[in-house]
């Protein structure tokens, strides 16, 4: 272990989307502070650059999953795995972020000090023994959702048995040959509805064994409006205009799938009667029990996935594995799918703050006792956020909206000579529920283990980015909830704010600011 620490004002865990994202609104809101970023691997990117399996793309628009400060300029609304993270690496690159990124360092423990004010990170080197030690004031977790080194493996019968390969989408062998070959592929979210028609391509036939349906639409790959509006404005000009129509025409589909479920899965329907063979088995392969949002609408770029079943190289069977055999998979109905390559697209595990250990003043948090202020804090943490993005819209939404926000506290708190925020939940009538109320299997399998979500804001995980928007770009800093701290007088104990007789300062909002100290903004705004 290093003797003496780097010490940095701001350390953010993970390279990702978002953290290549957060260190984007830091440096351009603080060009004086000193940041660094931790990543595990030896890349950037994380998911983007993690899941390399065929036809690899994003089902969100890249005008809402692209950055609010750099225009996404693509044809492409819909776009392939190679595409975003060359986006990721060129925003890292521009912006000097990539110089900032310490890879091979997986951060295995963080500690906070009440008495110091600053956190303690600690993070395993690959290939060395020793631990690395970091300090920092402000800690920036974006560590993304789920577990890297193993995806979610439901445990077949038999599956040993099988003599084919068995794939997993997280660790695609580079080298699979599946030309000529029947491949089953097990599960019926994003990732198998990419899957199926990518393999159909070159595969003599793709079967998508699903135990259950899943809503899947169809969508144009590119977006002539935007493309329009690029024609007409440029990029800059025409980027906020679609990400806004986006970002509308998302929150109109998902309040109506809330309210008037049986109007989007009529208006579904309509879009599978339209691309499917006449006479197509719609109830059972593609009616879910559940409401269209209760989870993720699967959306399939110009119907690849009907093309594929019309032109008979792919087919869905909706049935339950009983067990695998050496040549395929026995199905409950009695029916055996052949197979030479089973595909297992059967999701992810769920996993936050990247499996750190997190102690406060040497007390281990128990992060499933803890409540999530602004869904992006933890309750009785101090000076820590993490990002989760929306489940309902695109990840970056949000992840823009926690990085500006961070960046609010962080001038409030230079203004004001404090050193700590902390949430405090000390309202009793403030109920618990599950973080995120999402049906998808992999969040109900560890929804558990997540913090909880409050009944009432602050302390309630939205999913609206309008109401985010307005909420955490505008809204007092000081709400009362979030505490701070200056920092202790030599010898005496840390000065919470209201008992140093300092209220005068709580209620300025950073917009009162002199100028230097305010928060400038990214370039571009959506
Ligand atoms: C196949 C797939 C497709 C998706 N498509 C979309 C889409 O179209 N639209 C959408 O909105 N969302 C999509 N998502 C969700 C997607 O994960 C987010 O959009 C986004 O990429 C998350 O970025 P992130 O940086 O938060 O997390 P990640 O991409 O997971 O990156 C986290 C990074 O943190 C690092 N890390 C983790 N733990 C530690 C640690 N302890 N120490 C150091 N480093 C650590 C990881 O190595 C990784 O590099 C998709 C997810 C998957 C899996």
């Amino acid at each position: 272990m290093n003797a003496v620490p780097e010490h940095v004002d701001v350390l953010i865990i993970g390279a990702g989307l978002s953290g290549i994202g957060a260190a984007h609104h830091l440096q351009t809101a603080f060009p004086g502070k000193s940041y660094l970023i931790l990543e595990a691997r030896h890349t950037l990117g994380g998911t983007w650059d993690l899941f390399r399996y065929p036809g690899v793309r994003s089902d969100s628009d890249m005008q809402t999953l692209g950055y609010r400060f750099r225009p996404w300029t693509q044809a492409k609304a819909i776009a392939d795995g190679p595409s975003i993270l060359t986006y990721l690496r060129e925003t890292a690159a521009e912006a000097g972020i990539d110089r900032r990124i310490r890879y091979g360092h997986s951060v295995d423990q963080v500690s906070w000090s009440s008495e110091q004010q600053r956190w303690t990170v600690e993070a395993g080197r690959e290939g060395s023994a020793g631990t690395l030690r970091f300090t920092c004031d402000f800690l920036i977790s974006c560590t993304g959702y789920y577990r890297y080194d193993e995806g979610h493996n439901p445990g077949f019968e038999g599956i040993e048995r099988f003599a084919g390969p068995i794939v997993h989408p997280q660790h695609w062998p580079e080298e699979l040959d599946y030309q000529g070959k029947r491949v089953v592929v097990v599960g019926s979210g994003a990732t198998a509805v990419t899957l199926v028609p990518a393999m159909a391509a070159e595969a003599a036939h793709v079967t998508m064994l699903q135990r259950s349906p899943t809503y899947i639409i169809s969508r144009p790959t590119e977006d002539a409006i935007a493309n329009w509006l690029r024609k007409v404005l440029g990029n800059r000009a025409a980027y906020p205009i679609t990400r806004w129509k986006n970002v509308l025409l998302s929150t109109l589909v998902y309040q109506l799938s809330q309210r008037r479920p049986r109007v989007i899965k009529k208006l579904i329907r309509s879009g599978l009667e339209r691309q499917l063979p006449a006479g197509y088995d719609i109830d059972t392969h593609f009616t879910p029990r559940y409401k269209p949002w209760d989870q993720r609408l699967c959306l399939v770029p110009d119907g690849d996935l009907f093309t594929a079943i019309r032109d008979g190289r792919a087919s869905i069977v909706t049935d339950h594995i009983d067990h695998f055999t050496d040549n395929g998979i026995q199905l409950r109905s009695g029916e055996h799918l052949d197979a030479d390559i089973v595909v297992l697209a059967t999701g992810l595990t769920l996993r936050l703050l990247g499996d750190m250990k997190v102690i406060v003043d040497d007390q281990p948090v128990d992060l499933s006792a803890t409540l999530a202020y602004k869904g992006m804090m933890l309750s009785g943490v101090p000076n820590v956020a993490f990002t989760i993005g929306y489940t309902n819209a695109s990840w970056t939404l949000k992840a823009d909206l926690v990085s500006e926000y961070v960046c609010r506290v962080l001038a409030y708190m230079d203004a004001h000579g404090y050193t700590q925020a902390v949430p405090i939940n000390d309202d009793p009538s403030i109920g618990t529920r599950p973080l995120l109320d999402f049906a998808a299997g992999y969040v109900q399998r560890s929804v558990d283990m997540l913090p909880k979500s409050g009944t009432r804001a602050p302390w309630r995980l939205g999913m609206s980015y309008a109401h985010d928007l307005v909420t955490l770009r505008h809204r007092r800093i000081d709400d009362g909830v979030l505490r701070f701290t200056r920092p202790p007088r030599s010898g005496g104990p840390a000065q919470r704010d209201g008992s140093t007789g300092q209220d005068d300062v709580v209620g300025v909002e950073v917009s009162e600011l002199p100028l230097g100290q305010q928060n400038p903004g990214p370039a571009v705004s959506a």
